[in-house]
């Protein structure tokens, strides 16, 4: 086979010409990429989900031992529908220094961007391995990772650090809040409102839930934010009802009410023991329900589950990162990302890539060229670096 000489920048064309919105199957991209490695003599591995219809792929690029690097994007991209755009969002155009196009900034320009690494990394002979990891559904709650990352844990030797290559405009990140949510669905009972103490309120039953939230908001703004907690801003978890709705008339105990709730958390908790604390507060309220009617309940859907990523003292992926970047500062962000993921299986972590997360979902989204560049002075410092 021919290898496919491509530059970052024609790799680009090429994966945003995929319309890979989260809705849809990224089977065409994943195909695409896989060719492109096996041009170059690299075999990848795919991690299907359920369904058969969406893939995350990896690769080990270079020798089978232990203390690489994996470059982490997500092949996914959120929809265009109801956004103007300016250009077709599905091809590169660039103009005044920018490359317009669904998904250049978020974060086809980063996996690019890796992958025109590849041949690089072979040309160099890297003594420890590039490996790549690509994944799926990050944009509906960062859904794909998981079972691709539990895959690469049995089956690729274990690497010192990952970058995950989310816009941070080449700046180190090295702490993201973590999150939790669930969809909640309060089943009630109906009777006239007169007779209000025989009936069951969804709606005011879900209140004494969305009560619940707002004591937790109290009770955390009141206590000294942990050194960790200090650095995010807000330096505290949230908790949050985004969506309420119920109800059919004035004179009617609401049969239904649906509301959506998300936790945001200060990476030194647990999102999964905050998210504990809420389903057993919902226990609690369906208990009260349930002892004036029987078939009332609470049901709960949890949509997301995101770690955060933690600040690791003196970690590989840090140290890494600013030895390439030659930049000593590191910040926190408030968006989740798959390197949480990555660091509850035990790898060092951090975020860092091209272009501005302000640009990420937007109508005529783009990617500077400059941060383009940039990282591909990234890449090639860093292939130097397994090369050493
Ligand atoms: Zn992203």
């Amino acid at each position: 086979m021919q290898a496919m000489e491509l530059s970052a920048r024609e790799i680009l064309d090429h994966l945003v010409g995929f319309r890979s919105v989260s809705s849809d199957s990224n089977l065409d991209l994943i195909d695409w990429v896989e060719g492109y490695l096996a041009s170059h003599g690299v075999k990848s591995q795919r991690v299907y989900n359920a369904e058969g219809t969406k893939a995350a792929l990896f690769a080990n690029v270079g020798p089978e031992v232990a203390g690489g690097v994996v470059l982490s994007g997500h092949s996914d991209v959120v929809p265009v529908d109801g956004q103007d755009w300016a250009t077709d969002p599905f091809t590169v155009v660039e103009k005044d220094g920018r490359l317009y196009g669904r998904g250049t900034c978020d974060m086809k320009g980063f996996v690019a961007l890796a992958l025109a690494a590849v041949p690089l990394a072979l040309k160099a002979g890297v003594k420890r391995p590039l490996q790549i990891a690509i994944s799926y559904d990050e944009e509906v709650g960062c859904v794909g990772a998981p079972p691709m990352i539990a895959q690469m844990v049995k089956d690729l030797p274990k690497a010192a650090a990952v970058v995950v290559g989310e816009p941070s405009m080449m700046r180190l990140v090295n702490g993201h809040k973590g999150g939790a949510g669930y969809k909640v669905h309060v089943k009630g009972f109906e009777v006239h409102s007169s007779l209000l103490p025989y009936g069951v309120s969804a709606i005011m039953e879900a209140a004494r839930l969305v009560g619940w939230i707002n004591d937790q908001n109290t009770a955390i703004q009141a206590r000294t934010p942990t050194a960790i907690a200090a650095m995010f801003y807000p330096p505290h978890t949230t908790v949050h009802c985004g969506k309420f709705a119920g109800g059919t008339a004035h004179n009617i105990t609401a049969g239904d009410c649906h509301f959506v709730m998300e936790f945001r958390v200060v990476p030194d908790e647990d999102e999964n023991e905050w998210a504990d604390r809420f389903v057993a507060e919902c226990k609690r309220v369906e208990g009260l329900m349930q002892a004036i009617q029987p078939n009332t309940r609470v049901t709960l859907d949890r949509f997301f589950d995101v770690p955060g990523l933690r600040p690791e003292e003196g970690g590989a992926a840090d140290a890494l990162v600013r030895r390439l970047t030659g930049d000593n500062a590191a910040e926190v962000v408030s968006y989740g990302t798959e390197a949480g993921q990555f660091q509850a299986e035990g790898y060092s972590c951090v975020v860092c890539g091209p272009g501005d997360i302000a640009q990420a979902h937007q109508p005529n989204e783009y990617l500077d060229v400059a941060q383009l560049e940039s990282c591909w002075g990234f890449m090639q410092r860093l292939v130097q670096d397994l090369a050493d």
